[in-house]
């Protein structure tokens, strides 16, 4: 099998391929990936997905994590589970009928009130008025991930990574890189994250309902304390299907500054101690070459008044680009030719979904167009 692009979904389907006695030649453009997978927050977050297959499907991909890491511990997952706040009534009546849903078991969320929050993640010592725990979300290191599975691939046998080879021509049965060197095997499959237009990618993926979105992301220095949860703000209730219920009708209009930058807070801890926040959404092309400031400085503010202490310095700030299905579906994924399949689009969820989404690409996929 040749598998173009090393992202997270490219290297899951690397995982699967060999799980079903397929060689692999995994292609890549850079030396090493520098794409979506290693600009995200590493939460595997199970929160937020919809109701029905969406969540069934997160629900396997944070079990499939869990039992990557203990095959491939450099991924560094945690079951940390996540606190999604609230600071005002309008927030804590949307959690409340989230918690009263019949999904609230299986996705393992309950209401706490302020003491309660104290409680369960010691480091949050701000203005909240209480919270939802959510005990399925996890999180995994974005820049260790990619390595630590190909090195246990790699060293499982029957798997060869080709950094730093641009794929110009993709055809059934083999793929072409720049420097002219072709890459055969019986199915292709092509994980190009949120390239869409480049050489060959144009026409495989021509009429697809995909769009990219660009993101803002900052990290501080080490807080010198350990988030024993990840943290989502109230506005993050706006964007993830989980949190659909009538409450989120009646929910006060977003901040202006929110608004214009489609903001929510998420910050994830890394293994080193530093917080990684963001984030902002920006879905018009060509996207700005530069970051702006106003949106970092409402982070800043927003979980300094949940976290009551002041930010350690930011010391790195970046962009990152996802490509998002329309329509309610998980992802893309297409045959554009015989043998050869195309999987991009999962969105903001990319990171968490990736291992679920491989596996369904080849029980209900290429296994059964064999
Ligand atoms: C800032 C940010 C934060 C996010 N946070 C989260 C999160 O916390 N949790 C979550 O679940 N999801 C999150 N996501 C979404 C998630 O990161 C993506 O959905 C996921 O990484 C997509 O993986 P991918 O492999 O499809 O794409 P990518 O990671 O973009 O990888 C695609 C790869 O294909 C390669 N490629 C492209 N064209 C070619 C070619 N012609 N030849 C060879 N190689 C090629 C690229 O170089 C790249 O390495 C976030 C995304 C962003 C941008």
């Amino acid at each position: 099998m040749v598998i173009v692009g090393a992202g997270v979904v490219g290297t899951m389907h690397a995982v699967w391929a060999r799980r079903h006695g397929f060689a692999v030649v995994h292609v890549e453009r850079d030396a090493e990936p520098r794409s979506a997978t290693v600009r995200n927050f590493g939460l595997v977050w199970v929160s937020g997905r919809r109701v029905g297959p969406e969540l069934d499907l997160a629900l396997r991909a944070r079990h499939l994590w869990q039992e990557l890491a203990a095959a491939a511990p450099g991924v560094g997952f945690r079951p940390d589970g996540s606190l999604t706040l609230a600071q005002r009534d309008d927030e804590m009546a949307v959690i409340e009928q989230v918690v009263a849903r019949s999904d609230a078991g299986v996705r393992g969320v309950e209401m706490l009130d302020a003491d309660g929050v104290r409680t369960a993640n010691p480091a949050l010592r701000g203005r909240f008025l209480g919270g939802m725990l959510c005990r399925t979300d996890a999180v995994v290191e974005p820049g260790a991930a990619l390595p630590a599975l190909r090195g246990w691939l790699t060293a499982s046998g029957g798997y060869t990574f080709v950094g730093g080879r641009t794929v110009t021509a993709i055809d059934t049965g083999a793929v072409t890189d720049h420097t002219g060197e072709v890459h055969s095997g019986d199915v292709v499959l092509v994980c190009p994250g949120a390239e869409h237009t480049a050489g060959p990618l144009a026409e495989l993926l021509a009429g697809a309902p995909i769009r990219r979105v660009m993101l803002q992301m900052m990290q501080t220095e080490p807080l010198g304390q350990r988030l024993t949860t990840s943290i989502a703000d109230g506005d993050s209730m706006r964007y993830y299907p989980g949190f659909d219920v009538p409450a989120l009708a009646d929910m006060e209009p977003a901040a202006d500054v929110v608004q214009r930058y489609a903001m929510q807070l998420l910050v994830s801890q890394r293994t080193s101690g530093a917080l990684t926040i963001g984030d902002t959404h920006h879905y018009d092309e060509p996207f700005d070459f530069a970051c702006d400031e106003v949106p970092y400085v409402h982070l800043a503010q927003r979980i300094e008044s949940l976290l009551g202490r002041p930010l350690p310095p930011v010391v790195r700030r970046w962009t990152g680009v996802y490509s998002q299905v329309a329509d309610n579906q998980v992802c893309w994924r297409n045959q554009p030719t015989t043998g050869v399949w195309v999987v991009t689009g999962p969105g903001g969820r990319g990171m968490t979904l990736s291992p679920a989404i491989a596996e369904q690409t080849w029980a209900e996929h290429i296994v059964t167009t064999r």
